[in-house]
């Protein structure tokens, strides 16, 4: 097989046609190398996943599922979404996968239209204590067509109050319980949830979106066991193409395959769906079981390095990849630590902290996580270096440390260059 396609992907040829958008390329390049990554939901994928999402792929329309197409000339993508299937059953133990959800929040949408009708009641996790925004927000689908009942965590252990979810389940029916979140630290007991749910007759749907790339590298527990359906995205630990996926029970294939086609998306991203196959196969591997492990070990020295810097870790820690940092004391709000991490090449979000009496635009902590500066190749020595930079750049009321945190952080990121050249 040649190695050398005509088609490239080909940036001189980008950079002559388009030179403004060629050197947003080039420009995010380097601010990916000079800086270091800690929003908990990025990664850098593959040069492998890169190639396939910069492929011929992207032209092809194949709606349907294998076989089954609603155009012709389906026969090669055929094959690249029934390897990825085979891939995600096979590395998940599921007993079916849907590998075309373009989104998280896309995937989430088609679970809803396989279980609920519009007004049915969902219980998910409150947004303010870690939920996402298809968990029942008032400005998304889920909070304007559903009637959500909210769970949170205790106020004392920051964790999940099961006891709380269980009377909440009894006292509301609710025909799907979702549990998975987007800023919570701690593992989720899903044979609490399973129990719960069969208790009162409910769907129990995993959003495993961020977690999911630990359990693909065997390195926490999985929830595929014990959900009715799991929906996740492809980008973030896991590390592959943008994207979403749902793995679910044999009995709930179909209803799952209509609702992703054609209840609420039309031709899926080829080029997308192909790119998940190579990260599946990516995923099965030795050295990333090993890099998942690194991610957990990277975040618990980070969050231990944040604490020894006076900074407090929601719950007291992590079992995962994120760590939610409280800065009440400290005397730093969310906003602030965020544009001040920034001016010194340290790239994470404010977030609101559980019962937080800050609003949410300015949030009393930060949320930071290690996959993209693991797939880096960084390990524990490295976290304590960023854990004081981080210490040191949160209290820069004025600015005037930053270009010698930034120097430092350039130090550590040049040692362990993104996308080495
Ligand atoms: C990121 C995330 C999503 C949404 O994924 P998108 O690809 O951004 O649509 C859904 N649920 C949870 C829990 C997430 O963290």
């Amino acid at each position: 097989m040649s190695t050398t396609p005509f088609w490239g992907p080909d940036f001189n040829a980008l950079a002559q046609e388009d030179p403004e958008i060629a050197n947003v390329l080039l420009a995010e390049l380097e601010r990916v190398r000079g800086g270091l990554q800690l929003i908990a939901s990025e990664n850098f994928t593959s040069p492998a996943v890169l190639a396939t999402l910069g492929s011929i792929l992207s032209n092809k329309y194949a709606e349907g599922y294998p076989g089954k197409r609603y155009y012709g000339g389906c026969a090669e993508v055929d094959i690249a979404e029934n390897i990825g299937i085979a891939r995600a059953k096979e590395l998940f133990g599921a007993e079916h996968a849907n590998l075309q959800p373009h989104s998280g929040a896309s995937a989430n949408i088609a679970v809803y239209g396989a279980f609920t009708k519009p007004g049915d009641t969902v219980m998910a996790m409150s947004l303010p204590h870690g939920g996402h925004l298809t968990h029942g927000s008032k400005v998304n689908f889920s909070g304007k067509w559903f009637n959500i009942v909210s769970y949170g965590v205790r106020q004392d252990t920051e964790q999940i109050d099961y006891d709380e979810v269980r009377a909440l389940a009894i006292q509301h029916k609710p025909k799907m319980i979702i549990c998975g979140a987007t800023a919570y630290p701690r593992l989720i007991d899903f044979a609490a949830f399973r129990s719960i749910c069969d208790e009162v007759g409910a769907i129990m749907m995993v959003d495993a979106a961020h977690f999911i790339g630990l359990v693909a590298g065997k390195a926490i527990p999985s929830p595929v066991p014990y959900a009715d359906v799991v929906s996740f995205t492809t980008h973030k630990v896991m590390r592959g193409p943008r994207g979403g996926m749902i793995l679910c029970k044999a009995e709930h294939a179909a209803a799952i395959d209509k609702a992703v086609f054609p209840m609420m998306q039309g031709g899926p991203l080829m080029h997308a769906v192909a790119g998940k196959a190579v990260a599946l196969k990516e995923a099965a591997t030795p050295e990333y079981q090993a890099y998942a492990k690194q991610v957990i070990a990277n975040a618990q020295a980070l969050a231990a390095g944040l604490a020894a810097e006076g900074m407090r870790p929601v719950s007291g820690g992590t079992d995962t990849h994120l760590a939610l940092i409280d800065l009440q004391g400290i005397g730093v709000n969310g906003t602030d630590a965020e544009a001040r991490c920034d001016a010194a090449r340290i790239t994470l979000n404010k977030n609101a902290i559980p019962y937080d009496p800050q609003p949410p635009a300015v949030a009393s902590g930060i949320r930071v996580g290690t996959p993209a500066v693991t797939t880096q190749g960084m390990g524990v020595p490295e976290m304590s270096v960023i854990a004081s930079a981080i210490g040191e750049a949160v209290r820069d009321v004025d600015g005037s440390k930053a270009p010698e945190i930034a120097a430092r952080v350039s130090e550590l990121t040049s040692r362990f260059p993104a996308y080495a050249r």
